[in-house]
C-alpha cells in the first residue's frame, strides 16, 4: 500500500493492518447542535411510528405470531446473563442489558424494523393511489388488494437478512419480490427466499454490486419499487422507531438515563442504516446522555473509513487495503450508506472493530451460558463492549445496551457449524 494512500493516512494504522481498534469519532458534536442540523427530524420518526401503529392490525392478520402483540414487531430488553458479565469485564457500576432483536418476530433480525417498514409504507402508497381510505388497514390483506399488489415488484439487493425481511413482507401482501444477492450469500438464504416465492438473482461481485444491479433492474421495471439499502429514508426511520421502544423498556425497568447516568449502546454496523436509524432515534430521545458505538468487522470497517475520511466522496474498505471478508455476513459491506454516514457523522461516539474469531467465541458463550441464539454479526456487540472495557478507551457508562441484531432463525445445521468453529 502506498504511503501516501489518503484513506490509510486518515485512519489509525491498526485499521489498515486489520487489527481491532476503538476509534473515537473526532467529529461528534453536542446533541442539541447536531440535531438542529439533522436531516431526519423527531417528527419524521414519530410519523414512522404512526405508520407502524396504523399497520399493526394488518401485520397481526398477515403474521399469526404477531397476534399476541396485536401486530407490534418488538423485542425484549433482557438483563445480561450474570455469567457473561465477567467476560465482558464491565467496570462498576456498569449494568448491561441485551436488546434482543436476534429474536424479533417475523424475521429473527433487526431488518424487520427497516425492511418490513418500507414494504408497509409502499403498500399504503399503492393502496392510497388506488383510493384506499379504509380505517382498518387489515382490509389490505383481503381482495382485491393482494391481487392489485401482485402487479408491483419490490426489488432489493442484500447479503441475506434484508432480502429475507423485504421478501417475506412483500410476498405476505401479494407483491412480487426480487432479491439480488452477492456470490458469497449463503445457499440456505437463497433457498429460504425461493421457498417464499421470491425471485433470487445471483451476482458475481460483492454486496455493493448486487445493490447496483437491483437498482438498475428496478429502474427499468414498470411498477417496481427499489428498497435502497444505501440511501433509503424509509428503512432508516423504520429502524429509528426502535428508540422509543428501548426508552419505554428502560423506563419500565427503572433505569435512569441522564447526564449522571449515561447510556452506551453497542450497534453492529453493516451499511449503516440500522445502527444509524437507531442512533438518530436515540439521540432525539436521550440527547447527550446516550453514547452510540458502532461495531464493524476488522476487514469491513466501512463506516469507520467513511467517517474518518470525511463525507466528500464514498470511500470503500478496499481503498484501505482490506478484503471485506468476514464471517459476519450481515456486516460485510465495503462502502457505507452515504445517507446514513451524513446523518450520523456528528452523532456517533466511536466505532469499534472486531475480529471474526472472538465473534464466534461470543456466539458460543451466549448460547451455552444464556441460550441466546446469535449470528456472528450480533455477537460482535459483545466483543466490542469487552474491548472498550478492557482498554477503558471510553468514559465509564452507567448502563450498557448490547444490540443483538440477528440469529434466532439460523437453521440448526448452520448454527451448529458456528458453534463447532468456536
Ligand atoms: C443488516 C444487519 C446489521 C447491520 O445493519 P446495516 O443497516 O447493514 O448497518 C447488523 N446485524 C445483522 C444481523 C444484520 O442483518
Amino acid at each position: 500500500m502506498s504511503p501516501d494512500n489518503p484513506v490509510l493516512a486518515a485512519v489509525p494504522a491498526a485499521v489498515g493492518r486489520a487489527d481491532p481498534v476503538v476509534w473515537v469519532n473526532p467529529n461528534r458534536r453536542p446533541a442539541a447542535q447536531a440535531l438542529a442540523d439533522c436531516d431526519v427530524s423527531g417528527a419524521e420518526i414519530a410519523a414512522a411510528q404512526a405508520l407502524w401503529t396504523r399497520a399493526a392490525p394488518l401485520l397481526a392478520v398477515l403474521f399469526p405470531e404477531l397476534r399476541a402483540s396485536a401486530g407490534c414487531i418488538g423485542s425484549e430488553l433482557l438483563p445480561l446473563p450474570a455469567a457473561l458479565g465477567p467476560a465482558l469485564g464491565l467496570r462498576p457500576p456498569g449494568r448491561a442489558l441485551v436488546k434482543a432483536d436476534h429474536a424479533l418476530p417475523v424475521t429473527g433480525c433487526i431488518k424487520a424494523r427497516g425492511g418490513v417498514f418500507e414494504v408497509l409504507w409502499f403498500a399504503f402508497e399503492v393502496a392510497r393511489s388506488q383510493g384506499f381510505s379504509d380505517a382498518s388497514a387489515a382490509r389490505l390483506a383481503q381482495p382485491p388488494w393482494p391481487q392489485r399488489f401482485s402487479r408491483h415488484t419490490i426489488v432489493v439487493g442484500s447479503t441475506g437478512n434484508l432480502g429475507f425481511s423485504v421478501g417475506l413482507a412483500a410476498r405476505a401482501l401479494g407483491f412480487q419480490a426480487e432479491v439480488h444477492m452477492s456470490a458469497d450469500a449463503k445457499a440456505w438464504k437463497k433457498d429460504r427466499l425461493r421457498r417464499l416465492g421470491v425471485r433470487v438473482v445471483e451476482h458475481g461481485g460483492d454486496y455493493g454490486a448486487a445493490v447496483a444491479a437491483a437498482r438498475t433492474v428496478a429502474a427499468a421495471t414498470r411498477g417496481a419499487h427499489f428498497v435502497d439499502d444505501e440511501s433509503s429514508r424509509h428503512l432508516f426511520v423504520g429502524y429509528a422507531t426502535a428508540a422509543a421502544e428501548l426508552a419505554r423498556q428502560l423506563h419500565a425497568a427503572g433505569v435512569a438515563v441522564d447526564a449522571a447516568h449515561p447510556l452506551r449502546v453497542y450497534l453492529p454496523c453493516g451499511v449503516g442504516g440500522a445502527p444509524g436509524g437507531v442512533t438518530t432515534g436515540l439521540k432525539h430521545t436521550f440527547g447527550d446522555a446516550v453514547h452510540c458505538v458502532f461495531v464493524e468487522p476488522v476487514q469491513s470497517p466501512a463506516m469507520l473509513v467513511q467517517l474518518a475520511c470525511g463525507l466528500a466522496r464514498p470511500v470503500s474498505v478496499y481503498e484501505a487495503g482490506l478484503t471485506n471478508r468476514t464471517l459476519a455476513d450481515g456486516l460485510a459491506c465495503a462502502t457505507a450508506s452515504q445517507f446514513s454516514a451524513r446523518v450520523v457523522a456528528p452523532l456517533v461516539e466511536a466505532v469499534v472493530t472486531v475480529q471474526d474469531h472472538p465473534m464466534l467465541r461470543w456466539v458460543d458463550a451466549a448460547w451455552r451460558v444464556a441460550g441466546l441464539r446469535l449470528e456472528p454479526s450480533a455477537a460482535a456487540a459483545f466483543e466490542a463492549c469487552a474491548c472498550v472495557e478492557r482498554q477503558a478507551s471510553l468514559p465509564p457508562a452507567h448502563t450498557h445496551v448490547l444490540w443483538t441484531t440477528g440469529g434466532a432463525l439460523l437453521p440448526d445445521a448452520v448454527f451448529e457449524g458456528l458453534l463447532a468453529g468456536a
